[in-house]
């Protein structure tokens, strides 16, 4: 890496990890929300309705690289079973809300990254830019796992309406970060979304596999699926200080 003047980070499987029950156990939440307020669904064919749902759209949103949102997804379950309600009625939001109470709840740190961010913080701006469809459960889960106040800049795509390697976030990164694109490492475990992304837009990818180099089972939904690895030239990390070393080669 050279001269670099920010940084910018992924959050799932980058920074956090989810432990495996989160997204069965958000799943039964919801369902249990929606049970409650009065839509008569069983478990099982909900899930599925929700699963087709949500493929369909990632589809769309692999196309265009819009972000989607959760209420969308579940109005469109609901109607395939039969209740018609709109996007943006309460019961969605409740339950909307019930289901990421789940990933909140499942979320860890990976270990050392409050270290690495306080080494950090002390020479650079830093900024976080991840692809999440519900923007208060990502701000919840940064301010759980008490990293919010290492960031100058949180984007989520859900507030930006495009998601990564969209071009249109990196630029909002590069524009809030306030320094040139080359001057921005980028730190991501995702080739496509992160990698990929980061190298379009002028930034300096940084790949890190701490979560594949340690058979984590990755946050569910919000992984790139089937991409190959990067070029071999892009710098490749495991732990935090290699990240430290590549910086101190500068
Ligand atoms: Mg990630």
């Amino acid at each position: 890496m050279e001269q670099i003047k920010a940084f910018g980070f992924d959050l799932f499987n980058t920074l956090i990890t989810m432990e495996m029950d989160a997204l069965k156990d958000a799943l039964s939440r919801l369902t249990g929300s929606l049970k409650g307020n009065g839509f008569a669904i069983e478990h099982t064919a909900f899930v599925k309705a929700h699963s087709e749902a949500v493929l369909a759209f990632l589809e769309q949103t692999r196309r265009d690289g819009k972000e989607s949102h959760n209420r969308f997804w579940i109005s469109t379950a609901l109607a395939k079973l039969g209740h018609d309600v709109s996007p943006d009625s309460q019961y969605i939001s409740e339950g909307v809300e019930t289901y990421f109470s789940a990933f909140i709840q499942y979320a860890t740190l990976i270990p050392g990254t409050k270290e690495m961010l306080t080494t950090l913080k002390h020479d650079y701006p830093i900024g976080l830019l991840s692809n999440f469809t519900h923007p208060p459960a990502a701000t919840k889960i940064i301010a759980e796992l008490g990293l919010d106040h290492f960031f100058d800049v949180v984007l989520i795509s859900g507030d930006l309406g495009y998601r990564k390697p969209h071009l249109s976030v990196f630029e909002a990164l590069i524009d809030q970060l306030g320094v040139e694109s080359e001057e921005i490492a980028f730190v991501g475990d995702d080739p496509e979304a992160d990698v990929e992304g980061a190298l379009r837009a002028g930034l300096q990818p940084v790949w890190t596999t701490y979560v594949r180099d340690n058979n984590i089972t990755p946050a569910p939904g919000v992984v790139g699926k089937g991409q190959g690895d990067p070029d071999p030239t892009i710098p490749r990390i495991s732990h935090w200080q290699d990240l430290l070393a590549l910086l101190h080669r500068q």
